[in-house]
């Protein structure tokens, strides 16, 4: 029981004495790991830039796993706008953040920011325009990436070409997970029950009227990026198992194009065989055959082994993140 309450927070509000409280236009969550230097100016920032829009507002900052002051800087904060801290257990990453943010979200659009101030919050007004306009999901997208290294370019081209083969949803290569999203389009995403997320694959999945909205990145303020290559592979590994099947597939297919050429070839070595005798013994050809189809066929298996894996992390039914503490003594949703 005391899982659901923490995985559910949102649908269950009155946990948090926060049901009586007004419903505010916007809620901003803001994961957080590690982010002491960015936390004060995020806030203010955000506080006046979402000022000069709206009546009502509220902040959620997720401390996923923060070792730095960065969950007693945002406590400080809390007394001076409507702020809500969630301090998750132990570092469970930024899209597990995220999802906790948006579970505990209860605003009627919903914006996800970057506590390290790499996304323009001037464009927050194009948003809220779109979203006004009727648009359920306004995203930003990187006009570029000149600032990153060649080879991190290639290997994120290569990772959304893969993603996107074969698949009815496209998903765009350059989204952030800046974006103001409606609250239909938050329910839909917290409904879903899957545990181990690839946020950007959902955000198109759900679908909803989606509009792009161009930004240039400005450099991390404070600090430095919390994703390491490993990282990236692994949330990369986690994309291409949840949203894509053709790795599977694909083994019929190279199966059937070995095995057709082989029968006809054995028939012919059958053939030649009778016909003109047993020639020098191939070992070469041999070795090489066997190699190649050993590598294969472990290449397979290895593939076969990641969705398994995907299989056996979803079956556990393990929450993604569980909230060791939700910290909001002053919220009532006004500035
Ligand atoms: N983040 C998080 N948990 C993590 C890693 C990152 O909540 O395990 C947060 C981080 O504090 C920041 C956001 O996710 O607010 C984006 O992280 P970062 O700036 O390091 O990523 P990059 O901009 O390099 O993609
Ligand atoms: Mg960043």
């Amino acid at each position: 029981m005391k899982q659901e309450r923490i995985t559910a927070p949102f649908r269950l509000a009155e946990d948090f004495n926060l049901w009586k409280a007004p419903i505010p236009a916007l809620t901003i969550v803001i994961p957080a790991h590690n982010e002491e230097g960015n936390i004060d100016e995020a806030i203010a920032r955000v506080h006046t830039h979402v000022t000069r829009l709206l009546e009502s507002y509220e902040i959620i900052i997720v401390d996923d796993g923060s070792t730095d002051s960065t969950l007693s800087r945002a406590k400080a904060l809390a007394a001076d706008y409507p702020l809500r801290v969630l301090r998750l257990s132990r570092n469970f990453g930024k899209e597990q953040a995220i999802m906790a943010g948006l579970r505990t979200s209860r605003g009627k659009a919903v914006v996800i920011l970057d506590a390290d101030l790499q996304e323009p919050l001037s464009c927050l007004n194009d948003m809220w325009k779109a979203y006004e306009d009727g648009f359920e999901m306004v995203y930003t997208s990187r006009a570029h990436r000149a600032d990153e290294p060649r080879s991190k370019r290639l290997l994120t081209w290569l990772f959304y070409k893969l993603l996107n083969l074969g698949s009815d949803i496209a998903i765009p290569p350059d989204s952030r997970d800046f974006r103001l999203m409606d609250r239909r389009v938050v329910d839909a995403l917290c409904d879903m029950p899957e545990s181990n997320r690839f946020m950007k694959g959902l955000y198109g999945w759900v679908g909803f009227r989606s509009k792009e909205i161009r930004i240039e990145l400005e450099p991390r303020m404070h600090g430095t990026s919390k994703f390491r290559l490993i990282g990236l592979m692994k949330l990369a590994l986690t994309g291409l198992t949840s949203f894509t099947t053709w790795p599977l597939r694909i083994w019929t297919v190279i199966g059937f194009s070995i095995a057709a050429p082989s029968i006809f070839y054995g028939f012919w070595i059958a053939v030649r065989t009778l016909v003109f005798g047993i020639d020098v013994p191939g070992w070469s050809t041999l070795a090489a055959a066997i190699f190649l189809l050993g590598g294969v066929q472990l290449v397979s298996v290895g593939i076969l082994g990641e969705y398994v894996a995907r299989v056996f992390g979803e079956v556990k039914g393990r929450p993604g993140f569980i909230v060791a503490e939700d910290f909001s003594p002053n919220l009532d949703g006004s500035p």
